[in-house]
């Protein structure tokens, strides 16, 4: 079993800065983890920790069977992807892929055969085995950062923001690569990005990170329908969800000239949190739908995002081109798609 387990794991920097607080988390064999987080979340940190690149204040690091917090970086049994890739410029991407290998004292036949392999499922080809890093394309040279992880046949993989270097169009690309390649060896891995799309598309498990600390962890799609925090609500999903102030009177929730009413009683002030595609137009006002005064119109081909407002406050809404688009428009929202959190914490209210 090559689960990795994290716990109570603390980060405290030489100048007193503690950059992880105390963190704890599973991941099961052959899982796949993304931590996201905006920047200065503690996310590198916490990936280095494991990676034995960065020593662990406290707490406890699981790779498979063994606590590896005192482990060489070496001899944890890892292979990282970093951001930057880290090739060797003067080796050939054979001798770049071997290299770890090689460093083992792995038989030579082997390395072949394994290189062979790599370069097989990423599909280099053998006149890219031959030139150095500088002959590729940023694409490709990402797959050969890939294939020296593969040859290493890990207990785990860890990849660092390896998609930042990259346009847009071939991140994506690379996303769904990543995907099916760890699919395919079922390998573990934790992967950090600071993109909220990439996390919800690659993760079975999506850990999103907050000052060093856990605001949330669970399925993507999970954290995508019940945020825990207003904080998760506005990184998960784009465009972020909308939050906007209402206070409850019983069970109606009042939110500007809008009464709605709730299966349950709401508490004083709060604020509401409604996804941009949970607003369904509607030709005229009825009891419970929000009259929207619209801002501007973002045209993205398949739908359109109307910006607007409710008595001042700003929301985005998704439309389905086949929709009219008017300077006033009314929504109906379906009471079971409004989210509530409280207005202090900030937290949910379930
Ligand atoms: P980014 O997406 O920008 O890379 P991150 O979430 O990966 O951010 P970390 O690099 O883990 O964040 O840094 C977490 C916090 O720790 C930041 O506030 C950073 O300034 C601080 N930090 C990182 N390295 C050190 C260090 N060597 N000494 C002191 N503080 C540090």
């Amino acid at each position: 079993m090559a689960q990795v387990v994290l716990n109570n794991v603390k980060k405290i920097y030489d100048n007193g800065f503690e950059a992880v607080k105390g963190v704890s988390f599973t991941v099961p064999d052959g899982g796949f983890c993304v931590l996201v987080g905006p920047s200065g979340c503690g996310k590198s940190t916490l990936l280095r920790m494991v990676a034995g690149l960065e020593r662990i204040s406290s707490g406890d690091v699981h790779i498979g069977e063994r606590r590896v917090n005192e482990i060489e970086p070496m001899d944890r049994d890892i292979a990282m992807v970093f951001q930057n890739y880290a090739l060797y410029p003067h080796m050939s991407v054979y001798d770049n892929m071997a290299y770890g290998l090689r460093n083992r004292k792995t038989a030579e036949g082997e390395i072949g055969k394994r290189v062979k392999e790599a370069a097989r499922i990423l599909e280099l080809s053998d006149d890219m085995l031959k030139r150095k890093p500088r002959q590729l394309s940023g694409g490709q040279r990402q797959r050969v950062a890939m294939g020296r992880a593969i040859v290493r046949q890990p207990a785990a993989f860890l990849f660092d923001e390896p998609l930042s270097n990259l346009d847009a169009k071939l991140r994506v690309q690379m996303r769904g690569e990543i995907k099916q390649l760890q699919q395919r060896l079922g390998t573990t891995s934790i992967y950090v990005t600071h993109d909220q799309l990439e996390a919800m598309t690659l993760a079975d498990v999506l850990v999103v990170l907050n000052g060093g600390a856990i605001e949330q962890i669970g399925a993507p799609l999970e954290i995508y329908r019940k945020p825990s925090s207003t904080f998760v609500a506005a990184f998960i999903g784009s465009p972020a969800m909308n939050i906007l102030k209402a206070r409850g009177e019983g069970n109606t929730l009042v939110l500007g000239q809008t009464r709605v009413t709730l299966p349950r009683p709401v508490p004083g002030e709060v604020l509401v949190g409604l996804r941009a595609e949970d607003l369904q137009p509607v030709s005229a006002p009825a009891p419970g739908s929000l009259g929207v005064k619209l801002r501007y119109v973002e045209e993205l081909g398949a739908h359109r995002l109307v910006h607007g407002d409710i008595d001042g406050q700003p929301l985005v809404i998704a439309l389905g081109m086949e929709h009219a688009i008017a300077d006033a428009m009314q929504f109906a929202v379906d009471p079971n798609m409004i989210h509530l959190f409280d207005s202090e914490t900030r937290l949910r209210i379930s």
